[in-house]
């Protein structure tokens, strides 16, 4: 069922690295080979050998108003037919920072970038230039896109200080990052006492990148703390929840304002966007107004803003769309821990407005060690089973699943009764 895939993915290899423009796609984790995608059509991906899915990734978070929506293309069609780019600015790049600044507390500006990647990269140079300090401190398991500084894995022992996890980044770079536990405040604190030199802490106030787990309040309000008494700065990486978890992502939930926050995904409905904002203080020092270099041959792409602001005006209108996300991801996450209970398995569910999770794990999540102990075979044969019946979940144990607002309570009745054949012939 999956022939012409097959010799595409080979095809693809002989003239792209790994036949993928990212690895994830790939299907490493999980076994087989990707499936290579003709269209997608609201709650459905359709692949090149005709096979259909009902698809709960939603090219990893954006298309919140799921695929081919009529909206948004009508609205991406008339900013393109006045041209693609310029390199100067349009009223429509104002438009969008209007609607997020009015929409955030901690944003009174913003800039826009081309991704996540480099929103972060940004902020991070952003904060370091504020606060005149070189160090950061990050958490395991959260991801923030694959700028140097950023590519950091655990390091060993009871050094706080990171190991690069990727050759080809220098360990003269990434000895400025700080390596700290989520959902863990001593590990932080013990990061301040090695280094007297942190520009900012920065953290996904909901983790997605280690599959969903979200910190807890009180971390956050602790970190908050930290940060002040420090004189470091408190980055939010949005990327992903920004717009999913709620309107106004994590910070829609809890009551923590950091002093940056960076955005993607969602912001640009499918389109290439990232974004960074946060205090007028710290904002003007980017370049032209300050000293902070920053800069985008594409950023504020035309028809890219058209598609962020098309979705996200839509959005402010009808902000009852997450309740309804919410209420549906509820029912397929407590609906497969129900029959993966039957079938003498143990999985471990969360749902953050449209964002859900679920660990083959016996323990809930709280940080990346516990996510890590969760059973990736196990996984890898859930996501293989489900995708010959027609469902598309990420391919890895590690990622967050999302609900988009075409995929409705019949189409996740029909996804859970396949999970319920699919359970049963795992425990086999
Ligand atoms: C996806 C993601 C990024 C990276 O964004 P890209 O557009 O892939 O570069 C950064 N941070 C978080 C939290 C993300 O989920």
């Amino acid at each position: 069922m999956f022939e012409k895939s097959k010799n595409a993915f080979k095809e693809a290899k002989k003239y792209i690295a790994g036949g993928v423009d990212s690895p994830v796609r790939a299907f490493k984790s999980v076994g087989g080979t990707p499936v290579f995608i003709e269209k997608g059509e609201g709650a459905f991906l359709i692949d090149i050998d005709g096979n259909r899915y009902i698809d709960y990734v939603q090219s990893w978070g954006p298309l919140i108003f799921g695929h081919a929506d009529e909206e948004t293309l009508k609205d991406i069609f008339e900013a393109a037919r006045k041209g693609v780019s310029f390199g100067a600015p349009t009223t429509l790049e104002t438009e969008l920072a209007k609607e997020i600044v009015e929409l955030f507390d901690s944003i009174d500006k913003i800039r826009f970038v081309n991704s996540g990647t480099e929103a972060v990269m940004s902020a991070i140079r952003l904060a370091r230039g504020y606060t005149k300090k070189d160090d950061i401190i990050k958490f395991e398991g959260c991801y923030h896109g694959h700028s140097d500084s950023l590519l950091v894995q655990a390091g060993s022992g009871a050094a706080t200080f990171g190991n690069p996890s990727s050759p080809g980044v220098p360990k003269d770079l990434t000895k400025h990052t700080l390596l700290a536990k989520y959902n863990n405040i001593d590990s932080v604190k013990k990061c301040f006492e090695d280094s007297k030199d942190i520009a900012c802490v920065i953290v996904e106030p909901i983790a997605g990148n280690m599959g969903l787990v979200p910190a807890n309040e009180k971390f956050l309000q602790d970190l908050r703390e930290l940060c002040d008494k420090n004189g470091a700065l408190l980055i939010f990486d949005e990327v992903m929840s920004g717009f999913r978890a709620s309107l106004k992502g994590a910070q829609g939930l809890i009551d923590v304002k950091p002093d940056l926050v960076t955005l993607g995904k969602v912001i640009g409905g499918g389109m290439p966007v990232g974004a960074f904002g946060g205090r007028d203080d710290i904002m003007d020092m980017l370049s032209p107004e300050g000293p902070v270099y920053q800069a985008g041959t594409l950023s504020g792409n035309p028809v890219a803003m058209a598609a962020g602001l098309s979705t996200i005006k839509r959005l402010k209108e009808n902000p009852s769309i997450y309740k309804t996300l919410e209420k549906r991801a509820k029912r397929l996450t407590n609906g497969l821990k129900e029959i993966a209970n039957e079938a003498n398995i143990a999985l471990q569910v969360d749902v953050r407005g449209s964002m859900f999770g679920f660990f083959f794990n016996e323990k809930e999540v709280k940080n990346f060690d516990d996510a890590k102990n969760s059973d990736t075979k196990l996984f890898a044969k859930f996501h293989q089973e489900m995708l010959k019946r027609g469902v598309y979940f990420a391919c890895s144990q590690f990622e967050t699943g999302f609900i988009s607002t075409k995929i409705d309570d019949d189409l996740i009745d029909e996804t859970l009764k396949k999970a319920k054949e699919v359970f049963k012939g795992l425990n086999g």
